[in-house]
């Protein structure tokens, strides 16, 4: 693998950084500042809607879609330190119009769309006037088993009925946000993996409606949110599934495409960053007549730090760069491999710098807190650890096999 970022990436990286330092973390208190004291917290804070602006004006947009007519057409590997530096700060995503969810329902819409629902829908997400929430999940099943989905989507002549409890819905609180991708059950009789179907849905379709936000450790992550959403006998039309219906299943597992690592690439932005203010701290603070880098085992723990960050980037880079040269599937252990290292990386170091911080690390004045979250809910949202650890020793117990010759299918109880 060449670890040396091209020409293109290395200019990305320059213009984002200047960027980052110039204009995104200084406006990080006031964003938070008028959402926490703003009289609708679910509105978008001014200095959002400008930055957006000026990234735009500055080419620095839709960067996440490789190889694509709509945007720069970065690598994974190109676009992997850029993710990194937005990861950095819980606000820059949107900013470049990089954030999840709407990352991924455009990837999806991009391979899986028609020419309709492209125009109609991928247009405006593109172009950041509008939002979007993925709604797959369900409080009744066990979702990270995306065959398990309840919620039914029926063919009615040329119209297609919803029903059924959806939750984890983020974004759906944003006030831009006027679409819904539904994922739900068309033929329970089918084959597993071609019962689904996955539907553009309006979000002010009669029949949809978000009963509750649901809080991550307390927070309601205004203005994106999580919501807990029911549908009932929502009708849209036909025209508006994706790709067909029974292609649900299918999606899901594409829709995570070259999406799939961001939140990796991100999580190791936020391990950084914690670092950097665990560093300022731990260096700049007096206890027992001595900075706190020099107390106790804290050199081990800015040591310990600052190797399990390198190891994850490699990881992130190397999974990165096989899907750019043999693609999704020749990538698919590294791709596990990092969803489990990136996050809990990133939840130790942030936990270490919370912990050098004393009582100022667990109050939301040095952002600690909200990057804390965003680690520790990773290892669920982004697909528990354990279902990423299950692929990683399938594969790894199938090549072993194959190479000393072992039929697989006969060690199975
Ligand atoms: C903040 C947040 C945002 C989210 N955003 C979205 C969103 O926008 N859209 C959406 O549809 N969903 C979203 N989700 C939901 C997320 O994708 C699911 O929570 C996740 O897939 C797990 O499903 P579950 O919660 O039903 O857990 P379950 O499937 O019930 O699993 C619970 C636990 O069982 C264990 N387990 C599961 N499978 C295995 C296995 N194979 N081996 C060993 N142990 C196992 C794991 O410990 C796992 O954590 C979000 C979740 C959170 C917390």
């Amino acid at each position: 693998m060449d670890f040396a970022f091209s020409p293109r990436a290395k200019d990305y990286i320059e213009r984002l950084t200047a960027f980052m330092e110039e204009h995104v973390h200084p406006a990080e208190a006031e964003y938070t500042r008028t959402l926490k004291t703003g009289e609708r917290p679910w509105n978008v804070p001014p200095v959002m809607t400008e930055l957006k602006a000026r990234a735009r004006a500055e080419g620095l947009w839709n960067l996440f879609l490789p190889e694509s007519e709509y945007g720069p057409g970065l690598s994974n590997a190109e676009y992997a330190p850029l993710a990194e530096i937005t990861g950095r700060s819980p606000i820059a995503p949107e900013i470049f119009n990089c954030n999840a969810p709407d990352t991924g329902n455009m990837e999806v819409l991009v391979k899986y769309g028609s020419p309709m629902q492209r125009e109609r829908w991928l247009k405006p997400l593109l172009d950041g006037s509008i939002r979007s929430a993925f709604c797959m999940t369900e409080p009744d099943v066990a979702s990270s088993d995306a065959t398990n989905m309840q919620a039914t989507a029926m063919v009615k002549g040329d119209r297609m009925v919803l029903n059924g409890r959806k939750w984890w819905s983020t974004g759906i609180g944003h006030p831009d946000c006027r679409l819904l991708i539904f994922m739900g059950l068309t033929d329970p009789e089918g084959p597993k993996h071609a019962r689904h179907s996955m539907v553009l849905v309006p979000i002010e379709t009669p029949g949809v409606r978000i009963e509750r936000m649901l809080p991550v450790f307390g927070a309601l992550d205004e203005p994106y949110g999580h919501g807990e959403v029911s549908f009932t006998d929502v009708e849209v039309p036909l025209e508006n599934v994706i790709a067909g219906p029974g292609r649900g299943f299918e999606i899901a597992q594409g829709r995570l495409g070259p999406g799939r690592i961001h939140h990796c690439m991100r999580a190791i932005g936020a391990s950084e960053r914690a670092l950097e203010l665990l560093c300022r701290r731990a260096l700049t603070r007096i206890a027992f007549g001595q900075p706190l880098a020099s107390l106790g085992g804290n050199v081990d723990v800015i040591a310990n730090a600052r190797i399990a960050i390198e190891q994850a980037r490699l990881l992130t880079l190397k999974a990165a760069w096989l899907m750019d040269t043999v693609g999704v599937k020749g990538a698919m252990s590294e791709i596990s491999q990092i969803k489990v290292v990136a996050p809990s990386v990133a939840q130790s170091v942030i936990d270490a710098a919370i912990q050098i911080h004393g009582g100022a690390g667990v109050c939301d004045d040095w952002g600690l807190t909200a990057l804390y979250a965003y680690a520790r809910v990773l290892r669920i949202a982004d697909g528990p650890d354990e279902v990423h650890r299950a692929l990683i020793a399938k594969l790894e117990l199938k090549a072993q096999a194959a190479r000393v010759g072992i039929d697989i299918r006969k060690t199975r109880g």
